[in-house]
């Protein structure tokens, strides 16, 4: 079979003529040859497959450089490399969609002590850590204030110190009053000084690789609670006497779950169950998963390090949060149940009630 014209050869691979001139200046598909007298580009039908794939990652939106690299690598590593593409694309889309909920339930939110019918809300706390029965130190904080919830689960040679450094950087939020409109770049720099304070902790530790922390905190505004989530620490509200978990781990089994390779029961037995995906720490991604709750009263906050959740059954959790009714009496509660199960790890808890003021 001869060369194919420029119009057959678009045709066959459903690129256009002006894409296929495109290709050719960058260098991604050169015609077999060009007539030197009319300046005709003519295309080999075995360039077919490639420029069919060309066609294809287009439509997935890749990168014209990056699809010239691709179309260099043999099969295997040409699938390898679209796979690393899509992850890069999901994830980017991810913390996209993060963002933008984020966004829309700050602007369409409607102060409700505008309303005269409603009595302003506050919230009652208490946080408690405990090495449990097996480690030798803590490494976890929690923390709660008036303002600020917050749990960090360090890790490494200086998890203690990492964990620490976390949730002081975020107290700051305790005392800087909030301008409405201001909520996200405040947490956003928080978050900052959180990363740069657990890197100074952790540069100085033997081997700082491996030093870093997890860091879930809550944020009240008056009427809201933000929520800023890296790690596997978690949050649970209780509402209406149900249990929901509301952060998702960033884990390496929990992302298996997700693409259906791994079952929960699976997950939770996994040798590998506490690979962190994202932590605060020296090469670690520390991009936070950020939401924005409206407080209602009676609603009940869990926060609590992978210590509780992984040895205590969620049923025995949301039973005692439904049962006891002080916050200081429920953490005790809780850490006391995990040390029934024999605590490997350490444990930390924090209990928030939102409450209607006394007036
Ligand atoms: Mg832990």
């Amino acid at each position: 079979m001869g060369l194919l014209t420029i119009g057959t050869f678009a045709k066959a691979s459903r690129l256009s003529p002006k894409a296929l001139r495109l290709y050719d200046e960058l260098g991604l598909l050169t015609p077999a040859r060009v007539d030197p007298v009319t300046g005709y580009r003519l295309y080999a039908p075995e360039q077919l497959d490639q420029a069919r794939l060309v066609a294809w990652l287009r439509r997935l939106g890749m990168p014209l450089a990056r699809i010239q690299h691709v179309s260099m690598l043999e099969s295997a590593a040409a699938a390898q490399e679209i796979r690393a593409f899509w992850a890069q694309v999901e994830a980017d889309t991810a913390a996209r969609r993060n963002l933008a909920s984020f966004l829309i339930d700050h602007l369409s939110w409607k102060d409700p002590a505008m309303s005269s019918t409603t009595k302003p809300l506050g919230i009652r706390y208490a946080a408690l850590s405990d090495t449990g029965l097996v480690r030798e130190t803590n490494q976890d904080t929690a923390y709660a204030g008036s303002r600020l919830l917050a749990v960090a689960d360090g890790y490494g040679s200086a998890g203690a110190p990492a964990s620490a450094a976390a949730i002081d950087a975020l107290k700051r939020l305790e005392t800087d009053s909030i301008p409405a409109g201001d909520l996200l770049n405040l947490l956003e720099d928080a978050i900052e000084q959180a990363k740069h304070a657990v890197h100074g902790v952790a540069g100085t530790a033997s081997s700082p690789e491996q030093a870093g922390t997890t860091l879930t905190a809550m944020l009240w505004t008056g009427s809201q609670l933000a929520l800023v989530h890296i790690g596997d620490s978690r949050v649970y509200l209780l509402r209406d006497g149900a249990l929901f978990q509301i952060t998702h781990d960033h884990t390496m089994v929990q992302s298996m779950v997700d693409e259906g390779r791994l079952t929960q029961e699976e997950a939770a037995s996994h040798p590998q169950r506490s690979l962190l995906l994202r932590a605060l720490g020296q090469g670690a991604d520390g991009s936070p998963d950020m939401r924005l709750h409206d407080a209602q009263q009676g609603d009940r906050y869990l926060l609590c390090s992978d210590g509780l959740s992984t040895v205590v059954p969620t049923d025995e959790i949301r039973r005692a949060l439904s049962e006891i009714r002080e916050p200081e009496q429920a953490v005790r509660e809780l850490i006391a149940l995990a040390n029934g199960c024999g605590s490997p790890d350490n444990v930390s808890c924090v209990v928030a009630d939102v409450m209607e003021l006394q007036q």
